[in-house]
């Protein structure tokens, strides 16, 4: 089948190639000339683990192409996903829909012959209605249909997640739609994969309610963390104390310096301010918000008190920037607002991210980068490990504390054992665990 992808990020370029992997005709549209020029040119702008190989792949199998050209890719496609940012507006923290509204325009004027409009950005119940409006009222004629299909990937493990997914969800008002967009998962059911199918709102409303009770498990790990810090209990044996338990899992109950990425925070809370909108405020989402917001603050004096108090003229260094590993996303990674935090509080920051650094220099002032993590530990007072990069999870310690200029380490991943920190004479400090 045909399939036009608009927008070619993280989700738009790993589905596009995917479905393309799968025998599928795909062209992903971005509206941005650089990087349709990178793509063609075999470079992949984004950090994503096989993405470089499946895309290659198939750009020379001739099944995937790339262009600016909207009005040009959408005649002759049987199914159009929409896969743009849905980021959070300014001032509200509601979903900005600008650029889903926009580009449905552009689809409507290109439309000829029946084609399913599909929406894989994350969008609030009620946008799949407002996409339909706008492609009737421009185009009263036209033959289509609105369908969502939310995405469920992991950015680090994203070909892997859009190739066996644990459900693919289908939200349609109508069979002919929901019908084709199955036919493009197709090839997926040999590997068992469950299709749910909704209605159009349930689905839209579906994924937010996934991404905040994932949040809310984040966060509620975080503040028994807490807890175990004043009682003297170990979060991680908590953690599989209760993840042991069918009913609750093990997945997502690692404590750490909160949720971060480019969906759960903006996803969080559009669900907040939808549920406010409609009169049904979910509290508990709010809650969630609030308590992860203050997590990086918490994080910094963390540091600041393994520091003795005061950071003040101290070089810290800092092992990860991403919000977590094997992605080169700086959206929303708690490493921001930490290391704005002690910068503020007078620390000068040496940092390395195998992959993160490009994206942080936009993001960040006066952060000098390391080639890698030894040395960024070079001088340093203290070091903060806050991104579970492999990498880090075996590194040389004796050659780290010859580096380093003081022996306070924070672990605020909790990679390394108290007690092996100890005898290599580090001051460590872990997250929710005593000692
Ligand atoms: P992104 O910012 O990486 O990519 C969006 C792309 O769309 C950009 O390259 C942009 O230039 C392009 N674009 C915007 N308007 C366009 C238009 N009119 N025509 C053509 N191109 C256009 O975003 P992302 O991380 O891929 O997220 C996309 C959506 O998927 C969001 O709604 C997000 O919440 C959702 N989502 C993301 C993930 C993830 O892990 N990143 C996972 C699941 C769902």
């Amino acid at each position: 089948m045909r399939i036009t992808m608009v927008g070619a990020g993280y989700v738009g370029l790993v589905s596009g190639a995917c479905f393309a992997d799968f025998g599928h005709e795909v062209v992903c549209v971005d509206k941005d000339p650089a990087r349709v020029e990178a793509l063609r040119a075999g470079e992949i702008p984004i950090f994503e683990p096989g993405l470089e190989e499946i895309v290659a792949t198939n750009a020379q199998a001739g099944r995937l192409s790339f262009s600016t050209d909207l009005a040009g890719a959408v005649p002759g496609a049987d199914a159009v996903f929409i896969a743009v940012g849905t980021p959070s507006r300014r001032g509200d923290g509601f979903a900005d829909l600008s650029y889903v509204y926009g580009a449905a325009r552009e689809i409507a004027a290109a439309l000829e012959g029946y084609t399913v409009v599909v929406t894989k950005s994350t969008v609030p119940v009620g946008t799949g209605d407002e996409v339909d409006r706008i492609i009737r009222e421009e185009r009263p004629q036209a033959e289509f249909s609105v369908v969502s299909n939310p995405e469920f990937l992991r950015e680090g493990a994203a070909i892997e997640d859009f190739k066996r997914p644990d459900r693919i969800l289908i939200g349609a008002e109508d069979e002919r739609g929901a019908r084709l967009v199955a036919e493009l998962y197709r090839p997926l059911y040999l590997n068992a994969a469950p299709v749910l199918t909704t209605g159009r709102r349930t689905a839209e409303l579906t994924k937010y309610a996934a991404n905040a009770f994932l949040a809310l498990k984040i966060t509620f790990i975080n503040e028994i963390a807490d807890l175990c810090e004043q009682v003297g209990a170990d979060v991680q044996d908590v953690a599989r104390g209760i993840g042991l338990d069918n009913r609750i899992g093990r997945k997502f109950l690692h404590a750490g310096p909160g949720y971060g990425g480019s969906c759960f925070p903006k996803d969080t809370l559009a669900l907040a301010r939808t549920a406010q909108n409609h009169g049904s405020p979910l509290r508990l989402v709010e809650t969630v918000v609030a308590v992860n917001e203050q997590r990086r603050t918490t994080m910094a004096r963390k540091i600041l008190a393994a520091c003795g108090g005061s950071v003040r003229g101290k070089r810290i260094a800092i092992l990860g920037l991403t919000f977590k590993p094997n992605t080169d996303d700086m959206r929303e990674a708690p490493a921001l607002a930490i290391i704005r935090a002690l910068q503020d509080a007078g620390a000068a920051i040496q940092a390395f991210d195998p992959e993160g650094m490009e994206n942080a220099r936009a993001l960040l002032d006066d952060v000098e980068y390391a080639k890698d993590a030894y040395a960024c530990a070079q001088g340093a007072e203290a070091l903060v490990l806050m991104t579970e990069w492999d990498s880090f999870r075996a590194l040389d310690l004796r050659r780290i504390k010859a580096a380093m200029a003081g022996n306070v380490v924070v672990d605020l991943r909790n990679v390394y054992r108290p007690q092996d920190m100890a005898r290599h004479g580090f001051a460590y400090t872990g997250v929710g665990r005593a000692g």
